[in-house]
């Protein structure tokens, strides 16, 4: 789509969504039942609404895809549906057609402002797997937890270390959550039972696949990005000292589970095409099976607020998608280089995206040092971890020859434990 396309809605600028973003979502008004949306400027739009009407007869797509309390049917009609819908809304949304202006207008619910109505999970997340492809916060991990001369293990360089999470936990933006209870062992004597006094979040983006592939089929690099639908925003929250005496032998089990929070809207890859980059030097050499060609990192400005109860957010991270030394491809070709069976709704996070400088870490871990670098929030009150009653906010932008796509928030309140 041309960057200098504009809409006949409203679009401010700095905003994450112009006409050349389209994210898709779930959402919901009073006494009506969820369905699909996209969303321009601070407007949503109802793409049940418009179907209904006929909108997109020409693209061939059941109107009844959008009449569901989640995406998964329409993302699994696959790539020529998914651009099909993006080009009908381009056309129907640009400035100059006035005539779809004048009917949408005077049509009651196909537009609503993005404040009169409530945005719900995306997708049924069916599988989810979470990677750990951040060099940098691999190698940060490491030297606070095992040995700083030899901080990434000896796999590291070699395979997209991930792990299979569970789905059940998986929540919209705004879903408050409450600190978890677990087993720690703060003395490595004796394990005790309580509150998590180590609450952190990560900074992470998610892509959901849409295409299914058979048990015992395997997807290569060059074929990946045909299964990925599209990116939401990621916040991986973590209890560091339930993960400590809990990871070994099996990894991360009930420090990851008890809230995974996710962006409402899902932006797809065709609308992040403009900002591709090539991503690190992989050195050594890959095995075959995850070398690819092209540029397959994105560059997306990420950002970390942390807001205090009554007190304004303060930044506590900047980081971004690019930095991530393994790619969407190489995760998704290992993920199914075995002959594992991927769906559609399936959720891949890329493991908490730290970058090179410590104002650009993804985790508290990470900014203050295993808590022996206290940051300072808007009300002078300092932080190692998360408190009860802290807001996380995470965002995500795009931005590039005046065009800026970005993904929204995803905030979450932490509350106290129950
Ligand atoms: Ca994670």
């Amino acid at each position: 789509m041309n960057n200098n396309r504009t809409s006949w809605i409203n679009v401010e600028p700095g905003s994450d969504f112009p006409i050349q973003n389209l994210p898709l979502g779930i959402f919901s008004v009073p006494g009506k039942a969820p369905s699909a949306a996209t969303r321009i400027g601070d407007t949503v739009i109802s793409l049940y609404s418009l179907a209904k009407r006929c909108f997109f007869e020409k693209t061939g797509i059941d109107q009844e895809v959008f009449n569901k309390p989640e995406l998964n049917d329409f993302i699994a009609l696959g790539k020529p549906a998914w651009h099909g819908l993006r080009e009908s809304l381009s056309e129907i949304f640009r400035a100059e057609n006035l005539l779809m202006r004048d009917y949408i207008q005077n049509t009651e619910d196909i537009l609503s402002p993005v404040q009169d109505v409530e945005m719900m999970m995306p997708v049924k997340v069916g599988d989810y797997t979470d990677f750990y492809s951040s060099i940098e916060h691999a190698t940060n991990v490491g030297i606070m937890f095992r040995d700083p001369a030899n901080a990434l293990l000896p796999n590291w360089r070699h395979i997209p270390v991930g792990y299979h999470g569970r789905s059940s936990s998986i929540v919209v933006s705004g879903t408050p959550i409450h600190r978890p209870k677990g087993q720690t062992n703060p003395g490595n004597n004796e394990p005790v039972f309580g509150p998590t006094k180590e609450f952190d979040f990560e900074l992470e983006m998610a892509f959901i696949t849409g295409q299914a592939t058979p048990l015992g089929s395997s997807v290569s690099t060059a074929e990946a990005e045909d299964h990925v639908f599209g990116l939401l925003l990621f916040n991986d929250l973590s209890a560091r000292d339930i993960q400590r005496w809990e990871y070994v032998p099996l990894g991360p089990f009930l420090s990851k589970n008890f809230g995974s929070v996710v962006s409402p809207w899902i932006v797809t890859l065709e609308a992040l095409e403009p900002f591709r980059v090539p991503g690190p030097v992989q050195e050594p050499a890959v095995l075959p099976y995850l070398k690819f060609s092209g540029d397959k990192n994105f560059d997306i400005t990420l950002d970390v607020l942390i807001q205090p109860e009554g007190a304004d957010p303060a930044r506590v991270c900047r980081s971004n998608f690019r930095y991530m030394y393994w790619n969407m491809a190489q995760q998704l070709a290992h993920q199914t280089v075995n002959g594992c069976n991927i769906n559609v709704g399936d959720m891949y996070g890329s493991g908490t995206i730290s970058g090179p400088t410590s104002d650009s870490f993804g985790s508290m871990l990470e900014i203050a040092w295993k808590g022996t670098k206290p940051v300072t929030m808007a009300d002078g009150t300092t932080r190692t971890f998360i408190n009860d009653n802290d807001t996380i906010i995470m965002k995500g932008f795009c931005e590039k020859d005046g065009l800026r796509i970005g993904f929204g928030e995803v905030v979450t309140k932490i509350l106290a434990a129950i």
